[in-house]
């Protein structure tokens, strides 16, 4: 299977990229690889960070209704509650082939609480076993950020994807990426496009683009509209709702010279929101870090003009040109780096997203990216409760601010400086591995011991 820079946007559920989206992939992996064997039973063991948040970031009802064959793109949200019931209350699931076996969660599921396999803090072991106990099938999936999955077998392959092979222009580092735009005169949105069409039709990859983009709408205006607290036991209050009503109550004749700033925040907490209920969100290139894009998006459609005639298709070209750059460098993982695997990741996006959007010239876009992630080095991950709310929901609309302000600073000199965008990837990358294990998404640190839950 080819490898396309929009696996960075995919269309999934909240409210986690790794302890949610991938584990559901995962679980339906797994039990679509049983199709046909005598499976009587079926068990998923958790490991590290899906261990220590998996119950506040839905792991178990992804691995759940994964084992049932469920996918993030395609999951009923209205339908998930009375899955999970039906599975609960009747001890038993349906196998992706149909039969029915029994589950009983508190025996199949189980967290490995301060265990951690060597290879990724978000690991699964699943294992089948027939009626004599005897073991059909086992298998380790890692969950490695951004809803992306690796198996045991397949990691040490997995940074050569060979479905990039198949590309006219190869990068691995942001020098390389800048090299060929400076050979071939290729913008990198140009040069991504390229790509992407080595394998599909440029129409097919312009529908992608605009899916991406209608299903980040559709999340903004969904967490417009709801309203009342968060799932989880924080009683968070839904904030977007009345933050849109006041800000249309006063615009456009709102001479605060802020407002467009309460317009970023309204949209990145619409997202966030959304993905805290367990909503439709668009990895971005995470869930927690869902917010960034789609507000900064939103922000330039509304109040800027681009010289460019398909500015959306170009900013998100652009951003996944640079999420490839850290998931090759470093990780997009809060579990393997903390937030500034997310959140700055996101903001770095973002923020060359932007400066294409406004015209920046190649050198201009490497640096707002490299902007945006130097003010996000040694961000990290401490989730208050296990749960993607606070701090998550309101940092995006940080990320989201700093993101522009990051096009906008680069966009003020002729794109030379002297931090490089490969070296803040290699520090963020260093950062992470000098990082105490309790800032990696495992709620054991910063805020999540100093706020206490009532
Ligand atoms: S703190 Fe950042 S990395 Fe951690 S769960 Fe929240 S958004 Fe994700």
């Amino acid at each position: 299977m080819s490898f396309s820079i929009l696996d960075f946007f995919t269309i999934g559920i909240g409210p986690s990229s790794s302890h949610t989206v991938g584990p559901m992939r995962a679980a339906a992996r797994f039990a679509r690889s049983l199709d046909g064997k005598p499976v009587e039973r079926v068990r998923c063991d958790l490991f590290g960070s899906l261990a220590a948040t998996g119950k506040g970031h839905g792991t178990h009802h992804a691995i759940l209704l994964g084992l049932s064959g469920a996918e993030p793109e395609s999951v009923e949200l209205d339908l998930i509650p009375e899955k999970l019931e039906a599975i609960r209350s009747g001890q038993k699931l349906t196998l992706p082939d149909g039969r029915d076996i029994k589950f009983v969660e508190k025996e199949d599921l189980i967290y490995h609480r301060g265990q951690t396999l060597p290879r990724h803090s978000n690991a699964m072991h699943f294992t089948a076993r027939d009626e004599e106990d005897n073991i059909l099938s086992e298998k380790i999936f890692y969950s490695t950020g951004g809803g992306f999955i690796v198996s045991d077998e397949d990691w040490d392959s997995s940074g050569k994807n060979s479905g990039e092979s198949g590309w006219l222009y190869h990068f691995d580092t942001a020098a390389e990426l800048l090299e060929h735009c400076k050979e071939t005169g290729l913008s990198i949105a140009d040069l991504v496009l390229a790509n992407e069409t080595v394998n599909c039709s440029e129409a097919r990859v312009r529908a992608r683009l605009d899916a991406i983009w209608l299903a980040m709408q559709e999340c903004v205006e969904r967490g417009c509209r709801a309203t009342g607290v968060l799932p989880g036991g924080l009683h968070v209050k839904r904030r977007a709702g009345p933050l849109l009503a006041s800000l249309e109550k006063d615009y456009p004749s709102n001479s605060d010279a802020f407002s467009q700033l309460d317009w970023v925040n309204l949209y990145a907490l619409a997202v966030n929101e959304e993905n805290a209920a367990g909503g439709r969100v668009v990895t971005a290139p995470t869930n927690g870090a869902a917010g960034i894009i789609p507000a900064v998006l939103h922000y330039a459609n509304r109040f800027t003009t681009s010289p460019h005639k398909d500015p959306v298709h170009r900013f998100l070209l652009t951003a996944g040109a640079i999420a490839l750059l850290y998931k090759k460098g470093a990780s997009l993982s809060g579990a393997d780096v903390g937030c500034q695997g997310e959140v700055g990741v996101a903001c770095s996006m973002a923020a060359g997203g932007l400066a294409d959007w406004l015209g920046g010239t190649v050198k201009q876009i490497e640096c707002a990216a490299e902007i945006g992630m130097e003010h996000n080095l040694g961000l990290t991950c401490d989730p208050v409760g296990g749960l993607v709310q606070i701090p998550c929901i309101e940092r995006n609309a940080m990320g989201a601010v700093k993101a522009i302000n990051a096009a906008r600073l680069a966009l003020s000199g002729d794109g030379s400086h002297i931090v490089s965008l490969d070296k803040v990837i290699k520090t963020m990358r260093d950062t992470g591995r000098d990082m105490m294990a309790k800032y990696k998404e495992t709620s054991r640190g910063g805020l999540a011991v100093n706020v206490v839950e009532c």
